[in-house]
């Protein structure tokens, strides 16, 4: 399968039956954290990036033969952005007819500004979109947004969206160290959340491979803080446990390519998650998409992960400093990856 994927545990959404709209990566969001590395190059274009029939047979045979297996939300989440999808409409209406199980979407947020996005996400159960930042001037700092998606346009979309929508609305906010977690910068969204007004904010630390070297978890005091200065609407997201059903791949080399394009992931993690083969059946698998240009490895923060040769991590010398160094402290409040 192309398009559907897993379930796969989700931290936010139990089991989670992934449907991928867009090819890796189409973002028009460029995010210093993201686990997909840089977008390159930027597009804010909506259309028809995979054909519509070719997701939705995906998804109808999956649904099919996963009828007894445990999926507890199916999520529109993937290489990307996916309202970026011209027909992303008509997607989620007919895999509402495809089945009962609830639909959540995840996504930046950035096209909310467009009232027919608006109305296609309507339909879903619960909406994820993001908010980073409370000024212009942090947004395009952790999120370097195509110049289209204006801070203005975010916000004004994420206000209009909830006062029509009757669904979840669930707001992420990523906390990268010395950026965007400081007492400034969360008073800062906590004024623009007090405007949204959503059912929930959860606070998610980057704990996959980041774009940029220099991005880092904030730490335990920090994360405390935002907790205090958000309220009870505010609940941290711990990294998901559970285990990634691969029943539609036909080998393991497109089983990992399918969990890695989209989770990047430790050697050990890889190991665990395709037990139905022995680790020196991993190993060589692993050996060949190297070789074969199809899989690579990032490192971050001393720890080795395994992607998709596509997606673009810069080095240390090509991943410019942002943080100033007074600001950096050690420990990451979510140890488990
Ligand atoms: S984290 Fe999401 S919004 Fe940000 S660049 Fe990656 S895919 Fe785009």
């Amino acid at each position: 399968m192309n398009y559907v994927f897993g379930p796969v545990p989700s931290r936010r959404l139990g089991q989670s039956l992934g449907i991928d709209t867009i090819p890796l990566k189409t973002c028009n969001w460029n995010c210093v954290y993201c686990q997909l590395g840089r977008t390159i190059p930027l597009t804010n274009e909506r259309r028809e990036y995979v054909p519509t029939e070719d997701i939705l047979l995906e998804a109808e045979q999956a649904f099919r033969s996963r009828k007894n297996g445990k999926i507890d939300w199916v999520t529109f989440v993937g290489s990307g952005e996916p309202t970026l999808h011209s027909r992303f409409g008509e997607l989620i209406r007919c895999v509402k007819t495809l089945t009962t199980l609830p639909v959540a979407v995840i996504t930046n947020g950035s096209l909310l500004y467009l009232p027919e996005v608006r109305q296609e996400l309507s339909v879903a159960d619960a909406v994820l979109p993001t908010l980073d930042a409370g000024t212009p001037e942090l947004y395009r700092k952790v999120n370097r947004p195509h110049p289209a998606i204006t801070f203005e346009r975010l916000v004004d979309g994420l206000v209009s969206f909830r006062k029509e929508y009757q669904g979840r609305l669930w707001i992420e906010v990523m906390l990268v160290r010395g950026i965007n977690d400081t007492l400034e910068a969360i008073e800062d969204i906590a004024k623009i959340l007090q405007k949204i007004k959503p059912d929930a904010v959860h606070l998610n630390l980057p704990t996959r491979p980041p774009a940029e070297t220099w991005v880092q978890p904030t730490n335990e005091e920090s994360l405390m803080r935002a907790m205090s200065i958000l309220g009870n609407i505010a609940e941290v997201v711990h990294p998901a446990e559970g285990s990634f059903d691969l029943g539609g791949c036909e080998n393991i080399e497109d089983a990992i390519i399918s969990i890695i394009m989209r989770h990047p992931m430790r050697h050990d993690e890889l190991e665990r998650t395709l037990a139905h083969w022995s680790p020196k059946q991993v190993n060589q698998a692993l050996a060949k998409l190297s070789t074969s240009g199809k899989a690579q490895i990032v490192e971050r923060n001393g720890v080795r992960f395994w992607s998709a040769s596509s997606s673009i991590y810069p080095d240390d010398a090509h991943s410019r400093r942002t943080i100033p160094r007074s600001q950096k402290s050690s420990g990451n409040p979510i140890k488990k990856i």
